[in-house]
């Protein structure tokens, strides 16, 4: 979940853009891209990597001129990080473009039926299914931008700071936001988007932070018009005053990023939850797990190899996953197994965790654990890092970034998506009862 930065005015917008992307690079990201609209054209470049490659491709790409202008860092967690899925993503059309911040829960049964009604799909991303779905909404109830908005909104679970233009409205940006953040900042006669105030602090000190479930419309020479996405209902909203500095607008208000990351425990372990556990069907469901649950079911033992945080990770699943599925459980460090001949064997599930993905111990063990026919399961937190390609399967922790050198939100999410393992088998196995489950 990484940044936004959006211009609309009488400035060129991607120099505004860019600029502010970078005072977002603090926040981590594998991607980067920038829609310009000049009115006439839409202008996109975006690449994997960093906000400086990102400029040198814009240079060799496209025209920069353009007074609106969308940009974006992303944190991949649907697809790997790529070009392709990198944001912004065009519609079928090619009239919206849009960037996202968060977690389209429910993408696949929308994408399933926007593929039966002729869409395709460039990417593997849960926001190219969002574009979509406003454009169809958009062309087949004849409404405007913001209604399709308001209405694919209301069809969506999931988490999202979104900003989406439409190549016939060049005077207006729509933006909303659930559970991740995007503050409006309005200047004289120009508005600015982004995920916080650091990439328009130097231009005004007025903004308008959404609330969730809140969308506005950003109209060019307009006041910024913010309503309710379930209700429709008008929202007054707040301009504040900001007193802040950059330092610590870019830390969130707070000294260091290891404490700010501590506070963002608990919408860590909220997106790590999403989607999966299903109290309301009394069900957890985790794709990786499902479509493998034999092998664990019917494994001798659970092998954990994990290194650092990520090995403390794995002591604390040892009890849990002793304790609910009966299932015997070792857990080693990656670093001695690798290099030790241990004993494994084809009825052993091996469970890899490793926040970055790229562990190279954790690596190795995994590489180890498959020559000698195991089945491994990874647990970590980079979309489409080596851990995640190198095992059978997995589960993400969608913890986001983490900067903080001593682990924080990574570590409690990674004992939640091992919870989740551990619940599931034993549901499954009948080791603790539909009581205890609930
Ligand atoms: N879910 C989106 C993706 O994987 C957005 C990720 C983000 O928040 O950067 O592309």
């Amino acid at each position: 979940m990484c940044g936004i930065v959006g211009y609309i005015g009488h400035r060129e917008a991607y120099p505004v853009v860019l600029k502010g992307l970078k005072r977002l690079e603090y926040r981590g990201y594998d991607s980067a891209g920038v829609a310009i609209y000049d009115g006439k054209n839409i202008k996109l470049s975006k690449t994997k990597g960093k906000v400086a490659d990102l400029e040198s491709r814009v240079k060799d790409e496209i025209s920069v001129d353009g007074s609106l202008a969308i940009g974006h860092t992303r944190w991949a967690t649907h697809g790997e990080p790529n070009d392709v899925n990198s944001h912004p993503h065009y519609s079928n059309s090619g009239e919206l473009v849009i960037i996202h911040n968060g977690i389209i829960e429910n993408y696949e049964p929308l994408k399933q039926e926007l593929i039966n009604r002729g869409y395709t799909f460039q990417s593997d991303t849960d926001t190219e299914v969002l574009v979509n779905l406003i454009e169809d909404v958009k062309k087949n109830e004849d409404v405007k931008l913001g209604k399709a908005v308001q209405i694919a909104l209301n069809q969506v679970v999931g988490a999202y700071a979104i900003a989406v233009f439409d190549k016939n409205k060049p005077d207006e940006i729509v933006v909303a936001r659930l559970g991740s953040p995007l503050v409006i900042g309005i200047g004289e006669e120009e508005f600015f988007i982004a995920s916080d105030a650091t990439p328009f602090i130097e231009y005004t000190n007025n903004a308008i932070y959404l609330e969730d479930e809140e969308m506005a419309i950003v109209r060019r020479g307009k006041k910024v018009k913010v309503r309710k996405i379930k209700d429709d209902s008008l929202v007054d909203p707040y301009v504040q005053e900001l007193q802040l500095n950059l330092e610590q607008i870019e830390k969130g208000g707070y000294d260091h990023f290891m404490l700010k990351e501590i506070y963002e425990q608990p919408r860590a372990i909220l997106d790590t939850f999403r989607g999966r556990m299903l109290s309301n069907e009394g069900i957890i469901r985790m794709a990786g797990i499902d479509d493998n649950i034999e092998k664990f079911l019917n494994a001798n033992r659970i092998l954990v190899v994990a290194c650092g945080t990520s090995w403390h990770a794995g002591l604390v699943a040892e009890y849990v996953f002793e304790n609910l599925t009966r299932i015997p459980v070792e857990v080693e460090y990656a670093s001695e197994f690798r290099y030790r001949n241990p004993i494994i064997t084809e009825n052993d599930v091996v469970i890899a965790i490793s926040q970055s993905g790229e562990t190279a111990d954790t690596l190795a063990a995994i590489k180890l654990a498959k020559s000698k026919g195991a089945f491994v399961f990874g647990v970590c937190n980079v979309v489409g890092s080596s851990i995640s390609r190198e095992t059978d399967a997995g589960a993400y922790t969608h913890a986001g970034p983490e900067i903080g050198v001593a682990s924080t939100k990574a570590f409690t999410t990674q004992i939640t998506v091992l919870t989740l393992i551990a619940l599931k088998l034993a549901q499954k196995k009948g080791t603790i009862s539909t009581s205890e489950f609930h």
